[in-house]
């Protein structure tokens, strides 16, 4: 009698293998899988920026909403994708790492690629990866500026196009979800250039969701607050340079502005999202939603 495969917690266990891609111009692309999904009702979903932060929590909260997940950061963080990849196994569902630069349109397109051929068809597109960058406005330097919208706004825009091929090529309904903030509501005089180019994620959010709609593809926004991350402990370094302020007191100096009395932690995001990705968002599209704790009005 044949061997039957070895399964676990609804997929089947294959031997792991890693895989490089190189390009012959500038960017080095990885991804590895360890599991290939072997179930017709499995969803799959691509988190970018997922090495740590907002993306970690919403790549482990649909993992346990199950969800088999494609891990992307930027290739220096290949240790923190690869460790992502290991707790969303832990959690008994499917990881694929593909490291690479969403503001790259080949660059997302391998990695929709390598997303379905590790776990098959895409559901969900997350596309949180961004940066941020304080300053006066008139104190903002060209390479900087272009750098912030080619990763806040070119790389919502190349994942949003790129996805949404994918699902029409499927013949599948999709969403997208896109990493706004509050920002995107109420500018903050020293995040310009963030707060103009979550502005355009809001914008861009709406346009897609109105030509996309027709397919059966939804796409929405998330806006988080004041959230502990990697993130705002640069922006906090920075404004600090700015009003003298210590280490730490730019951040909790929202507290007492924040209707729920706390600041915000990923996974405040990442519930947020696990709605905006499943069923009972169906007839909700072209949204951003805050999630701030009572910070911004809108
Ligand atoms: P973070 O800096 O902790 O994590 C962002 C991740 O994105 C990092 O791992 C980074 O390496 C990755 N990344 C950056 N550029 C990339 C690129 N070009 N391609 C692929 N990956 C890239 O930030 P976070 O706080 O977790 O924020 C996640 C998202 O949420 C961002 O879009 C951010 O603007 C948004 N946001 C954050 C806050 C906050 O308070 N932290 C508030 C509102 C919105």
């Amino acid at each position: 009698m044949a061997p039957m495969p070895f399964r676990m917690n609804s997929v089947f266990m294959l031997p792991r293998w890693t895989r490089s891609i190189h390009n012959t111009t500038t960017h080095l692309r990885s991804f590895t899988t360890t599991r290939l999904r072997a179930q017709s009702d499995s969803r799959s979903a691509i988190v970018t920026g997922a090495g740590r932060g907002i993306g970690r929590a919403i790549a482990l909260r649909l993992a346990q909403d199950g969800f088999d997940i494609c891990v992307n950061d930027l290739d220096k963080n290949i240790e923190d994708v690869n460790n992502v990849v290991k707790e969303i196994h832990l959690l008994g569902r499917s990881s694929v790492a593909f490291c690479g630069d969403v503001s790259s349109m080949t660059s997302v397109q391998e990695m929709i690629a390598a997303s379905v051929a590790g776990l098959g068809p895409l559901n969900v597109m997350v596309a949180n990866a961004g940066i941020a960058q304080v300053g006066w406005p008139m104190e903002i330097k060209e390479a900087d500026m272009r750098r912030m919208f080619e990763v806040n706004v070119f790389g919502v825009v190349n994942s949003s196009i790129a996805a949404a091929q994918q699902f029409i090529k499927q013949g599948t309904k999709g969403k997208i979800l896109n990493a706004a903030s509050g920002v995107s509501f109420r500018t903050d005089p020293l995040l310009p250039m963030y707060s103009a180019s979550k502005a355009a994620v809001r914008s861009i959010t709406q346009s897609f969701a109105i030509e996309l709609g027709k397919h059966g593809i939804t796409v929405n926004g998330y806006a988080p607050g004041i959230v502990q991350s990697a993130m705002w402990e640069h922006i906090d370094t920075e404004m600090g340079k700015i009003n003298g302020l210590p280490q730490g007191e730019n951040f909790n100096a929202f507290t007492k502005s924040i209707a729920l009395r706390r600041t915000s932690i990923p996974e405040d995001a990442a519930k947020l999202v696990s709605y905006l990705a499943g069923p009972d968002s169906d007839y909700v599209t072209g949204q951003t939603i805050l999630v701030d704790g009572g910070l911004v009005y809108n």
